[in-house]
C-alpha cells in the first residue's frame, strides 16, 4: 500500500496501548491517518505509543477510556473531544478500530454471571455503544473494523464466553455494514488467531513446547506477529478495500483449515 494512503483521515483505535492496538495505531499513522489511541490504565503504555508514532513522522494523541461499565462510550467521546485538539477540530473522524478486549473466560461449568458479564461488557457491548454514539461523528465514506477472533468459527469450549462474544461482534458487523452502506461506511470484522502479545505471553512465551504447538496450529506454520493482523486492518481502512463490506476478514495464518 502507498504510503500517505489515509493523509488526513482521523482514526480511533481502542486498547491502542499494546499489542494488536498498538500495531494497528503504528500502521494508520504510518499511512497518514493522525491516531488517537485509547486505553484503559496504563497511560505510561499509551503514552509509548503516541512516542513511537511521533519519532516515525506520525501524529497521535492518547486518550484514558476504560470500557466495560455503563456510560464508558459517552465518556470515551468526551475524552476524544478533550484530547483530539488540533487532530479533529470539529471531533469527527474517519476510521474507528474496536480492538480493546479481554480473553478472560472459563468453561462452562465454572464461568460465573459476573464473568459472562465482564467479557461481553468489554467485548460487545462497548464497541456497541461506542459506534452508537459515534456514528453522528464517523464521516460519510468512513471505515469500522471490529477485532474479532478466530474463536468465533473454531470450538474452544474452554474460553466458551469469549468465543461467543467474538460471535456476537460479527453478528454486528454484519448488521451495521447493511445499515451504514448508504452513508459509504464499510464495516469489517478482522479474525485473529495465536497472535504474540502480553494476552498470551503467560503460556506462550518462554515455552518452546506451547510455541511449537501454537505455531502448527496455522497452516503457514509459525506463531502471529500484530503487524500481521495490523496490515489487514490498514487494508480494510484503505481505499482499497472500498467494496468490501459485512465481511469477517480470517487472519489466523490459516488454522483450522
Ligand atoms: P492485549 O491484552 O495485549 O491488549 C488488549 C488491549 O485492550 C490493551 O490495550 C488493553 O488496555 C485494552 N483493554 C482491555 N480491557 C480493556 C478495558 N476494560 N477498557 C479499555 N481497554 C481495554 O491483547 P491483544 O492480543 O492485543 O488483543 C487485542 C484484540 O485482539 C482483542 O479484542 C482480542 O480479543 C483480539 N484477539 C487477540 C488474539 C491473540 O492471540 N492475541 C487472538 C484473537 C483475537
Amino acid at each position: 500500500m502507498a504510503a500517505g494512503a489515509l493523509q488526513g483521515k482521523v482514526a480511533l483505535v481502542t486498547g491502542g496501548s499494546r499489542g494488536i492496538g498498538r500495531a494497528v495505531a503504528q500502521r494508520l499513522a504510518r499511512d497518514g491517518a493522525a491516531v488517537a489511541v485509547a486505553y484503559a490504565r496504563d497511560e505510561a503504555a499509551a503514552d509509548e505509543t503516541v512516542e513511537r508514532i511521533r519519532k516515525d513522522g506520525g501524529r497521535a494523541f492518547a486518550l484514558r477510556a476504560e470500557l466495560g461499565r455503563h456510560g464508558d462510550a459517552a465518556r470515551l467521546w468526551a475524552a476524544f473531544d478533550a484530547a483530539a485538539g488540533e487532530h479533529a477540530p470539529d471531533g469527527r473522524l474517519d476510521i474507528i478500530v474496536n480492538n480493546a478486549g479481554i480473553g478472560r473466560s472459563a468453561p462452562l461449568a465454572s464461568l460465573t454471571e459476573d464473568g459472562f458479564d465482564e467479557v461481553f461488557a468489554v467485548n460487545v457491548r462497548a464497541p456497541f455503544f461506542i459506534v452508537q454514539q459515534g456514528l453522528a461523528r464517523l464521516r460519510d465514506g468512513g471505515r469500522i473494523v471490529n477485532v474479532s477472533s478466530g474463536a468465533a468459527r473454531l470450538a474452544m469450549p474452554e474460553i466458551i464466553a469469549y468465543g461467543a462474544t467474538k460471535g456476537a461482534l460479527d453478528t454486528f458487523t454484519l448488521n451495521l455494514a447493511k445499515e451504514l452502506g448508504p452513508r459509504g461506511i464499510t464495516v469489517n470484522s478482522v479474525a485473529p488467531g495465536i497472535i504474540d502479545t502480553d494476552v498470551n505471553a503467560g503460556w506462550l512465551r518462554g515455552d518452546p513446547q506451547a510455541w511449537a504447538h501454537a505455531a502448527s496450529l496455522a497452516a503457514l506454520g509459525r506463531v502471529g506477529q500484530p503487524e500481521d493482523v495490523a496490515d489487514v486492518v490498514a487494508f480494510l481502512v484503505s481505499d482499497d478495500a472500498r467494496w468490501v463490506t459485512g465481511r469477517v476478514v480470517d487472519a489466523t495464518g490459516g488454522s483450522g483449515l
